[in-house]
């Protein structure tokens, strides 16, 4: 039986049922080393994602996006943490259990058409494919392929090869693949990183219709910062770790002056979105870099509580903190050029010296003195 994740807070199993969490990511930590080399791509990233929830991922390159899309895909595993995905913990599965999972829950979205698709197969073959390695062939199959691309309003392209097809079709494409056997999860890492603006929309709307017509879990990352639009919510990741989230709150707004009666008695709805920093579960906080630069707060802050909040002021420096600065400055590594001339310098010294020791030497010899 698969390990159900225990909501510590209601004092019950997690219910994974729609709206409830369905991904839980508790102190995710990964770490990749190449020779003696360690690489820190998740350091302690906190996530909860709701059944149903189509939920936007960004942050700058290098932030560690594609680490967690592939922990949850379950194609790499965590050095540290835990990870429950649909009620199982996926660092409890087997090798072969993960692998099941990952071909039979998981549809992937890829930002290269060429990783997602086969060129020398059309649209509706591409489809087909992960339908018939999964076992099923024959009309069915052929059913699921065309409805799926019809989904993704490619019916009348399903006979195209990917040269055929546009950035924004091959990438409907790459999602109806994505779809074609039934995940529980779908995961796209930037798939509209290779397309315009105009196109990246319809990709969205894509994604969108997906959600809400079957209520799949949707996790997509990207680079756009316009994507709060198209998603229920973004979490912004800095340095390995969940550090804002973008929520949409609609608010009534009153028509503006100078209109008429009728019309300035009239409300619109408006859409705003807001970043809030997010605690993780021991409590802390990452405060934007801007921010601490701006007020130049450095190593320590002053936390003062005030009527309605926390304020977080510029503190003095500790006396550690300027000492291990000015150390560090200190530390600069020497350039190889002048290192090396350095050496030049000290190998000519040490010649010098070895000289006027053998002649020394020698003249001891020559004369029969002890020097
Ligand atoms: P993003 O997708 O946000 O650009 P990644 O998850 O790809 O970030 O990478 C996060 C960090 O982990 C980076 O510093 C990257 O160099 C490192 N990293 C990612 N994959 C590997 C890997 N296979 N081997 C070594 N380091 C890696
Ligand atoms: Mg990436």
């Amino acid at each position: 039986m698969a390990q159900e994740p225990f909501d510590f807070a209601q004092g019950r199993p997690f219910d994974f049922a729609q709206g409830k969490p369905f991904i839980i990511c508790d102190n995710l930590v990964k770490i990749y080393q190449i020779a003696d080399l360690e690489s820190v791509a998740l350091q302690g990233l906190d996530l909860v994602v709701a059944a149903g929830e189509l939920m936007g991922i960004v942050g700058p390159s290098g932030s560690g996006k594609t680490t967690l899309m592939n922990i949850l895909g379950g194609i790499d595993r965590p050095s540290a943490g835990r990870v429950w995905v649909g009620g199982q913990d996926l660092l409890k599965m087997s090798d072969a259990a993960l692998n099941r999972y990952r071909r039979s829950k998981v549809g992937f979205v890829w930002q290269q058409g060429s990783r997602n698709l086969i060129p020398y197969l059309n649209a509706l073959e591409n489809v087909e494919l992960p339908i018939t390695l999964a076992g099923q062939d024959g009309r069915k199959k052929r059913q699921r392929a065309e409805g799926l691309l019809e989904a993704m309003g490619l019916a009348d392209r399903r006979h195209h090869y990917m040269t055929q097809l546009s950035g924004g079709e091959q990438q409907r494409v790459a999602i109806a693949v994505a779809l074609a056997n039934n995940p529980i999860l779908l995961l796209a890492d930037e798939p509209t990183g290779e397309v315009d603006s105009a196109t990246a929309l319809t990709i969205y709307e894509a994604f969108q219709r997906l959600n809400r017509e079957y209520g799949l879990t949707t996790l997509i990352v990207s680079h756009d910062p316009n994507i709060a639009r198209h998603m229920g919510r973004v979490v912004a990741i800095r340095d390995g770790k969940t550090a804002t989230e973008t929520v949409r709150q609609s608010t009534l707004v009153s028509a503006p002056e100078g209109e008429s009666a009728s019309e300035s008695t009239a409300q619109a709805e408006e859409e705003v979105f807001e970043e809030l920093a997010v605690l993780d579960s021991a409590g802390r906080l990452q405060v934007p870099k801007e921010y601490l630069e701006h007020f130049s707060i450095k190593g320590r802050a002053r936390l003062e509580v005030v009527e309605d909040g926390i304020l977080i002021r510029p503190a003095p420096q500790s006396v550690h903190a300027q000492m291990a600065e000015t150390s560090a400055a200190n530390m600069v590594p020497v350039p190889e050029t002048r290192r090396w001339r350095g050496l030049k310098v000290l190998s000519a010294a040490l010649q010098t010296t070895r000289n006027r020791l053998s002649r020394r030497r020698r003249g001891a010899g020559e004369d029969g003195r002890e020097l």
